[in-house]
């Protein structure tokens, strides 16, 4: 099979890897130390620096080129996001994208293009998302937070949590319910709400590798303006999940891997154990096969849903099967280095000089257990592929 893009396209990535090389030195920040870091804020350095970088890809073009071109963007289909985040993730710089103005570019009023996109456009107005709550988190159809009309406002009582990079976020956008007599899909909206609205209590939440990766919210008497409303009121279920099933075609998800898995077994092949290199013994050996294996095929995935995309197809099934296999093979990469390396890997980041790749492959292991929560958890979206993939009954 023959993956080469158009003459176009890889010239395009010729441009984007030229660029990296440019503008990010990926041995001074790697991708660990600024993913981590931008849930944690423990490496402040490495996190200013992604977002010092978001400012170049807004200069250049590529942080809107997914938008519409009335809106500043450049229209640019879905395989050339492929190429970009690809490239991107590969080289090991962060491919961050305007991806949280798509809905209100979809169904924004006037007013909230015209207030809110140029912001986001800039990467000046980062979003947090908000939809799961403590008794609702499969079940977002159940969330309950309560919104109630008060005149021009919306008053707004409840709780959420889970809320990835809230403490660095100066908006969410979230889920409400509107109408407590409807049907439970029926009577929900979605909000954008200022996190320093009078009201709002935003605390830290803690994952098992102790950093610092979500907050919950408190909403006590919130007002937010109508106008701060997606779309008409009761349509937020069905909003919410169009935009989710784009958010989970991860298309530079296996080249970021790939990326891992590279370092691992050049770094492998030189560690010693007993006296050889781990990567002599043939468990170890066959563990880092399968797992490069898996991740040609969660490329050939990847670029299916790209594919039908491009044919103006649902991708919800795609989608979902691209989320369940990112997850499980995230965890089997960490936990299977981590299995090779033995307790050594166990060493916090930047803790020892020695530590095997900078201490980051148990950090990894313990925070790659999300992965097959996080956007839906994995029994969840096999579900969605037996349902509306394989059209099996419910
Ligand atoms: C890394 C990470 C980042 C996250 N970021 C955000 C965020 O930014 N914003 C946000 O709102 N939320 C976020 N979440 C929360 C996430 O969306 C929820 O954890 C997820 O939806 C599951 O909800 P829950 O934790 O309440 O588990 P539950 O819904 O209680 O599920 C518990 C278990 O029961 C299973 N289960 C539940 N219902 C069914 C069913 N119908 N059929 C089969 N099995 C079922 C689940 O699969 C799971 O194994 C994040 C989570 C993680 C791990």
């Amino acid at each position: 099979m023959d993956f080469r893009f158009p003459a176009a396209d890889e010239a395009f990535r010729d441009e984007v890897r030229d660029f990296v090389a440019k503008e990010w030195d990926a041995n001074q920040y790697h991708l660990n130390d600024v993913s981590n870091a931008s849930w944690d804020l423990d490496n402040t350095e490495a996190l200013e620096a992604s977002q010092e970088f978001a400012k170049k890809l807004v200069d250049k073009g590529w942080y809107t080129m997914h938008w519409p071109k009335e809106h500043g963007g450049q229209d640019a289909p879905l395989q050339r996001m492929l190429i970009y985040r690809e490239e991107m993730a590969y080289r090991g710089a962060p491919a961050t994208s305007a991806q949280s103005g798509d809905a209100i570019i979809i169904h924004g009023s006037p007013w909230q293009k015209e207030n809110w996109l140029p912001d986001i456009a800039k990467a000046e107005m980062p979003i947090a998302l908000g939809l799961s709550e403590p008794g609702n988190g499969s079940d977002l159809a159940g969330v309950t937070t309560r919104a109630v009309k008060d005149g021009d406002d919306w008053v707004i009582n409840g709780q959420k949590m889970w809320t990835s990079t809230a403490h660095h976020s100066t908006w969410i956008r979230m889920l409400v319910r509107t109408d407590p007599e409807a049907p439970k899909h029926r009577g929900l909206s979605i909000v954008y709400l200022p996190l320093d609205s009078p009201g709002v209590t935003v605390r830290p939440l803690y994952d098992m590798a102790g950093r610092r990766r979500w907050s919950e919210e408190f909403f006590d008497n919130v007002r937010v303006p109508a106008r701060n409303m997606l779309g008409e009121a009761n349509r937020g279920w069905y909003m919410m999940a169009a935009s989710l099933t784009s958010e989970r075609v991860e298309i530079g998800s296996p080249a970021a891997l790939l990326r891992e898995w590279e370092k691992f077994v050049d770094f492998a092949r030189g560690y010693r154990v007993n006296g050889g290199s781990v990567l002599d013994d043939p468990t170890a050996r066959n563990r880092v096969a399968d797992i490069r294996v898996k991740l040609a095929v969660f490329r050939a995935i990847c670029y299916q849903g790209v594919w039908e995309s491009s044919l103006g197809e649902d991708v919800s099934r795609v989608a979902s099967i691209s989320r369940v296999l990112s997850g499980e093979l995230v965890q089997e990469l960490w936990r299977g280095f981590a299995g090779i390396i033995g307790e050594a890997s166990l060493v916090s980041p930047h803790s020892w000089s020695e530590a095997p790749l900078d201490g980051f492959i148990g950090v990894n292991a313990l925070m790659s257990t999300g992965r097959t929560f996080g956007h839906g958890t994995k029994e969840i979206q096999r579900n969605i592929v037996a349902q509306r993939g394989l059209r099996l009954p419910r």
